[in-house]
Order: C-alpha cells, then sequence, then structure tokens
C-alpha cells in the first residue's frame, strides 16, 4: 500500500494547534462583529465564469492558480481563489441593496491557490475578509485600514505601519496606463520578458515586478498620483489626512498595485515586523466596479483579506502566548468492578453538572491511571476502590498539590462542581 501523504501545500491543523486558531478566529471575528460587520458564510466553490469576470483574465489568478473543475452535470466550477467576488455575488444575488447601506460583511474560511509552497502560504489557507459595500466615503477606507491594523496590533504583532497608493478610477486610470506604455515603449529593451508580456496584458503590474533589471526603470516611470482625476484626487487626500489625522504611520507606494482588474482608488497594505524585518501581511482596497462587472447595480466597495496561517506562524515564531482551550477538571480512576460502574454513573454526573471529566477507561492498576492524570493535565484526580465504595466515599487527589481527601459519594458532585468553576 502507498503511503498516503496530504497534498503539497496544504496543512493539517493538530490539536496542539488548536489553542491558536480558537484565539485568533475569536479575535478577529470579536472585532468585526464590534465595528457592526456581520457574518456571511458563502460556497467554497462558485462557477468559475465569476472569478474569470470578477478577477479577471489576464491576472495570475485567474490564469495560473485557481482549481477549476467540471461537476457530474457539466458545469465549470472553482474553489475560491479569495473571498470579494462571492461576497458581491451574494450581496447582489440576495438583493442587499434594499438593506440599509453601507452592508459591512465579514468571512473567514478556506481558500485555494494553486501557488509556489512557502512557509506560512498554502494552498488551501484560511483567510479572515472583510467588507464594506454601497459607501464611496474615504472614511470606509480607513475602516476597514484600521480594523484589520488592531487585529495585528492584539495578536500582538509589532510597528505597524500601512504602504497606500490609489489606483485611480475608469476615467482617469486609462490616461495613466497610456503614460506608462508610451514610457516603456522607450525602455522596452530594458525590460524582461515579463514585462513585455504585461504591458500587452496588464500594463500597471510591470509597476510591481521583482526583476533587477526593471528596477530603474520603474523608479523612474510616471506615477498614477500625478494623474488622478479631481475625484480620486480628493478621495486620496481624504484618507491620508485621516490617517495623519490618527498618527498613522503610512508610506506613499505607487509601484503597489493590484493583479485585479476591479480594484479603483485605494489600494494598501498593512506591514509590520514579524519573523524577521518589516514585510507585508496582508492587503487590500476598493473596488468600485466589481458589482457592476458582476452583473449588479452600481455599488463601491471596500475590503481587505489576511491569512490566517502567517499570523499563526509569526505569533508562534515570536512566543505570544493564547489561552488555553477547555478540558476536563477532573480525572476519574477506579479499582474493581463495582467502583467501575459507579464511575461511570459519576462521569455522567458531573457532566451534567457541568465538569469536565475524563473516565480512565478498561482496567489498569491504580499507579497507571494516575499517570494518565496527570498527563491529562486534570486539577483533581478522583479515586474510588472497592473498599472506599463500601463506606461511601470517594478519594479526591489534587494533582496540582498532591494533599488528598475524603469526600462521600453524595457530596462529591457538589463538591468538584464549586471547585472547577470558581
Ligand atoms: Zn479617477
Ligand atoms: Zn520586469
Amino acid at each position: 500500500m502507498p503511503r498516503f501523504q496530504r497534498p503539497t501545500g496544504t496543512l493539517d491543523v493538530l490539536p496542539e494547534e488548536q489553542p491558536y486558531w480558537a484565539h485568533v478566529r475569536a479575535h478577529t471575528v470579536r472585532l468585526a462583529e464590534r465595528a457592526g460587520f456581520a457574518r456571511i458564510d458563502l460556497p467554497i466553490f462558485e462557477s468559475t465564469s465569476l472569478f474569470a469576470r470578477g478577477i479577471g483574465t489576464g491576472t495570475d489568478i485567474v490564469e495560473k492558480e485557481m482549481y477549476t473543475f467540471l461537476d457530474k452535470g457539466g458545469n465549470s466550477l472553482t474553489l475560491r481563489p479569495e473571498f470579494t467576488a462571492g461576497v458581491v455575488r451574494a450581496y447582489i444575488e440576495n438583493g442587499m441593496r434594499v438593506r440599509p447601506q453601507p452592508v459591512k460583511l465579514y468571512s473567514i474560511g478556506p481558500v485555494f491557490r494553486y501557488e509556489r509552497p512557502q512557509a506560512g502560504r498554502y494552498r488551501q489557507h484560511t483567510q479572515f475578509n472583510m467588507e464594506i459595500l454601497g459607501d464611496q466615503d474615504p472614511s470606509a477606507d480607513l475602516e476597514v485600514m484600521l480594523l484589520i491594523s488592531d487585529v495585528y496590533a492584539g495578536l500582538g504583532f509589532k510597528r505597524l505601519s500601512f504602504q497606500l497608493n490609489s489606483t485611480g478610477c475608469p476615467r482617469c486610470r486609462p490616461g495613466y496606463v497610456e503614460v506608462l506604455k508610451a514610457y516603456y515603449q522607450q525602455h522596452v529593451d530594458e525590460v524582461c520578458d515579463d514585462c513585455r508580456r504585461r504591458l500587452k496584458q496588464n500594463p500597471l503590474r510591470v509597476l510591481d515586478c521583482k526583476a533587477d533589471q526593471c528596477q530603474p526603470v520603474i523608479a523612474a516611470a510616471p506615477r498614477i498620483g500625478d494623474y488622478l482625476c479631481d475625484e480620486c484626487a480628493d478621495h486620496f487626500a481624504t484618507l491620508r489626512e485621516y490617517l495623519d489625522l490618527l498618527q498613522r504611520p503610512y508610506t506613499l507606494n505607487h509601484r503597489l498595485v493590484r493583479g485585479l482588474d476591479y480594484y479603483t482608488k485605494t489600494v494598501f497594505e498593512v506591514w509590520a515586523e514579524g519573523v524577521g524585518a518589516q514585510a507585508a501581511v496582508c492587503g487590500g482596497g476598493r473596488y468600485d466596479g466589481l458589482a457592476e462587472a458582476l452583473g449588479g447595480p452600481p455599488t463601491p466597495g471596500v475590503g481587505v483579506a489576511a491569512g490566517l496561517e502567517r499570523i499563526i506562524l509569526v505569533m508562534k515564531a515570536q512566543g505570544i502566548e493564547v489561552p488555553p482551550l477547555p478540558a476536563p477538571s477532573v480525572y476519574l480512576a477506579h479499582l474493581g468492578p463495582e467502583a467501575r460502574r459507579e464511575t461511570v454513573r459519576l462521569a455522567d454526573a458531573l457532566r451534567r453538572a457541568g465538569v469536565g471529566v475524563w473516565l480512565s477507561f478498561g482496567e489498569r492498576g491504580l499507579r497507571s491511571q494516575l499517570r494518565e492524570a496527570g498527563k491529562r493535565g486534570v486539577h483533581y484526580a478522583v479515586i474510588l476502590g472497592e473498599e472506599e465504595l463500601s463506606r461511601g466515599v470517594a478519594t479526591v487527589r489534587d494533582m496540582e498539590g498532591g494533599e488528598q481527601v475524603e469526600i462521600g459519594l453524595a457530596e462529591l458532585v457538589t463538591w468538584l462542581q464549586e471547585r472547577t468553576h470558581p
């Protein structure tokens, strides 16, 4: 038989990892809900055409990274590579436009991209996602930026800052793209093959090329900030004014563009000190054109997505502690068939009383059972033998201090309930 292994780029989240996951999930959900975001759960797969339309053909995600398959009915479906397209699809389909605007939604769950696996980056990874739909006020952009930054700060991340840009709108961006293309035509011999291809398919992406030879060309390239229309320029200026007002550090980065066609105006990344130097931990931006691209009414939107695996990787590397998960506080040890029957009854009574119990299975010596009690991390071990049973008592050992007391079986449930629920 072959030894089965998990697919490349996937992760088994083992029990000992779960306290991190529970803590990060609870923390992100608490901050989102406190700010008025409501949870939405969407299918993990959608029509392939939703992502082709919403993310854009010619992007790496759509061209190279999607898990696409035909179902038995011949429909082309894709495991979601991100949340936004699905959230906007659901907003349109469920008529959320008639609700009070804006509609604030958050999601948490897996997304799938066929990428080269690396530390903290998986082909199935878990995202926390927030969207504000139905408002173009720059304070909506500010809100998602601050919230996600506070998520990281609350988890122990240090030196948080933003990288910020505006990618304009359908009125001003095409003019800029023409200027950018004309500039690149003069430097076409100096740039890499990828950039020559990008110029035809997705020209803005030349700005985030990582090839050494392209860096001087990028540095001297025309900047979109100089080509914004009045509306985009005002929007961007207001957002920066708010960030200045709050003294939140940010860096203008004219190279910051998104591989997603529907992004308009604000685009940002959150930077933080992680494992080593400051680096991007998540990104987001505005997508005022998306709802219309998906056949819905014009609906402005802004959102952000953060990867949970990377958050947890950094928390562990930095030794950030998380609270333990609920666990049994009482171990029930027994010697002899009568005592065993009694502990089965006791376990049931304790559980009904809200006391977490680890009941010893099988028939083993007392020493072996107490060794197990130590390993399970319980506070109390209850020991019941035939002799104790005949006197109607049980021995209770405090596993931390080691002292033992005898408690009458009639009082035992209440006695343990009081001590395990301070
Ligand atoms: Zn514009
Ligand atoms: Zn290049």
